[in-house]
């Protein structure tokens, strides 16, 4: 009876230690060779013990070893990079590492359209000065989102930073008052007023403001290029310079700059490249 109780426990517990031995495996963004998403490549014929520096569109590259992915047997590294929404699956890609050149294509996705009424006019048709502070901002958030530090253990995966549903996708083509604007560069999640923020994963606080457009803002640098931004919160609780790890709590859930309601504005940022959040969100 006793060793009976003592396999059954042992069955059980099997596929939980098989799941926590794949976890500890380092794990890829999700590959999605779109516009706004993700393309790794193999590095091949780079065997240098140290990682060598990949560039695309002027952008430094995460590049990290392949052991442990599904690249191990093509290339010593891989190089991970994020692709613009302004990429045009007509025109070949390419990364370069050294004196080689790695090209690749990308698909088309069509993103869908939405339609979004602003109440504050100047929010969608800013003033001359309105303009300034946003180009200001604009510049200091561009310096953040080109942030590079090298932790030990790089950040590929992200926990969710906020409770709540989805309410609006990453690269919706957006009209506010009918009137075509940027797409969507980020990940909205509805929660209540005051809800907490959290970090996703280990970094580092390189910029906090309030900006004209995304209201009370945080940039978190996770290293090798990979930053986040949060977005209208209604409270700030860390400073530039703070370092955090997976649930330090950054701010609550507000309203600040131009939004129709509370929610969280996420943002993930690779090679000062705005991606699809959802790309790296653990299960
Ligand atoms: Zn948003």
């Amino acid at each position: 009876m006793i060793q009976l109780s003592r396999l059954t426990r042992l069955l059980c517990l099997t596929p939980l230690l098989l799941w926590s031995l794949n976890a500890a495996a380092m794990q890829l963004p999700d590959e999605s060779k779109v516009p706004g998403g993700i393309v790794v490549i193999p590095l091949t014929g780079q065997n240098s013990a140290s990682a060598p520096s990949a560039w695309y569109k002027g952008n430094r590259l995460m590049v990290l070893p392949s052991k442990g992915t599904r690249y191990e047997a093509e290339s010593h590294w891989i190089a991970v990079a994020g692709i613009p929404l302004s990429a045009k699956p007509s025109e070949k890609q390419h990364v370069r590492a050294n004196a080689t050149s790695y090209y690749f294509e990308i698909d088309n996705k069509e993103y869908k359209a939405q339609y979004l009424t602003v109440k504050n006019k100047r929010h969608v048709d800013p003033d001359p000065e309105d303009v300034k502070r946003w180009r200001r901002e604009k510049a200091k958030m561009v310096a953040a989102y080109k942030s590079w530090s090298e932790p030990a253990s790089p950040v590929t995966r992200f926990e969710l930073p906020a409770k709540g549903p989805y309410s609006s996708p990453f690269g919706l083509r957006r009209f506010f008052n009918k009137q075509p604007r940027n797409p969507h560069s980020g990940l909205d999640i509805a929660a209540p007023h005051g809800d907490p923020i959290t970090a996703p994963a280990a970094g580092v606080v390189v910029d906090t403001g309030d900006y004209f457009f995304n209201g009370n803002t945080v940039i978190i640098d996770h290293g090798f290029g990979l930053t986040t931004m949060y977005c209208h919160m209604s409270k700030i609780d860390v400073q530039i310079g703070d370092k955090v790890s997976t649930g330090t709590r950054l701010g609550a859930i507000g309203k600040t700059g131009r939004v129709t309601g509370p929610h969280l504005h996420w943002s993930v940022s690779l090679n000062n490249t705005r991606v699809d959040p959802i790309l790296f969100l653990n299960n």
